[in-house]
C-alpha cells in the first residue's frame, strides 16, 4: 500500500516539475525569466491560478482551454508533463530513491526542455548545454559513485572522457556530413548537448546513445519526409530517447552486443 502511495506521489511530483519545464520551454526562447512573473495566459495576459494549473487536471477541465479568453491551449503542456511524470517513475522503479534517481532526474528534465526548444525552434539553449557540462564535471567529483568510481579524480577523468566522447562523435559526424551533403548537416546544440551528456553518463553510454539515436531519428525523418516533404528535423529529441534508453538498458545492450 505504501509503496503505491509513494509511486503515485513520484508521478505527481514529476509532473509538477513537468508543469515548471513547460515555463522554462515558453520562456527561455524568448529570452524571459523562468522565474517571475508568474505563469500567464499568451492569449489574454490574465494570470494563471493554482487552481487552473493543476497538471492534467485543469487542461481536462478546462477542455484545453483558457479560462478567461477561451484561447486553445496547447497540447504541449498536457504531453510534456506526461513524460515527466513517466520518466521520473520509471527512473524511481529502475533506481529507488537513490543519487542516480536525483542525478538522472535532473538531467532528463534538461533533455525535455531541450528537446521541445529543438522542436520548436530549431536551437538547443546553451544555457542548458553549457551549464550541464560545468554541472556533470562538478557532480562527478562530489559524487564519484556516479562512474562507479571510489576516486574523485578518477570520476572527474570518466567524466571528462565522457565529455570527449560525446562532442567528438557528434562533431566528427558534422564534419563528414557537411563534406558529403555541401551543407551544415549537424547543429553545433547537437555537439553541447552530447558532450554534456557525456559528463553524466560517461563514455560507454554516451556512445551508445550516438549509435542508437540515428535509428529512431531515421524512422520519424522517413515519416516527416513523406508526410510533409520536410528534410530537416531537430535532432536533439532522439539523441534526448537514445540517452535515456542508455541509462535504463545500456549496460544490458552492451553486454549483449558485445556478448561478455
Ligand atoms: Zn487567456
Amino acid at each position: 500500500m505504501e509503496e503505491i502511495i509513494l509511486k503515485i506521489f513520484i508521478f505527481v511530483f514529476g509532473a509538477t516539475i513537468g508543469s515548471f519545464l513547460n515555463v522554462c520551454i515558453y520562456r527561455m526562447p524568448r529570452k524571459e525569466s523562468i522565474v517571475k512573473p508568474p505563469s500567464h495566459c499568451p492569449g489574454c495576459q490574465h494570470r494563471i491560478n493554482w487552481y487552473d494549473n493543476i497538471p492534467f487536471l485543469s487542461f481536462v477541465f478546462l477542455r484545453g482551454r483558457c479560462r478567461h479568453c477561451g484561447q486553445r491551449i496547447s497540447w504541449r503542456y498536457f504531453i510534456v508533463e506526461l513524460i515527466s511524470a513517466s520518466i521520473f517513475l520509471s527512473l524511481y522503479l529502475y533506481f529507488g530513491i537513490s543519487l542516480r534517481f536525483w542525478i538522472f532526474a535532473a538531467v532528463s528534465s534538461s533533455l525535455i526542455v531541450a528537446s521541445f526548444i529543438d522542436i520548436a525552434i530549431r536551437e538547443i539553449p546553451d544555457e542548458i548545454s553549457l551549464w550541464g557540462i560545468v554541472i556533470g564535471l562538478i557532480v562527478s567529483v562530489i559524487f564519484p559513485q556516479l562512474h562507479s568510481s571510489a576516486s574523485r579524480l578518477t570520476s572527474l577523468g570518466l567524466s571528462f572522457l565522457g565529455l570527449l566522447a560525446g562532442g567528438g562523435s557528434i562533431y566528427i559526424t558534422g564534419i563528414i556530413g557537411d563534406a558529403i551533403f555541401k551543407k551544415e548537416s549537424m547543429g553545433g546544440g547537437d555537439v553541447k548537448l552530447m558532450a554534456m551528456l557525456g559528463t553524466f553518463i560517461g563514455w560507454k553510454l554516451v556512445l551508445l546513445t550516438f549509435f542508437l539515436a540515428p535509428f529512431f531519428g531515421a524512422i520519424f525523418g522517413i515519416i516527416l519526409k513523406i508526410k510533409k516533404g520536410e528534410s530537416f528535423i531537430p535532432y536533439g529529441p532522439f539523441l534526448s530517447l537514445a540517452a535515456l534508453i542508455s541509462v535504463f538498458w545500456g549496460e544490458k545492450i552492451i553486454k549483449w552486443l558485445f556478448l561478455i
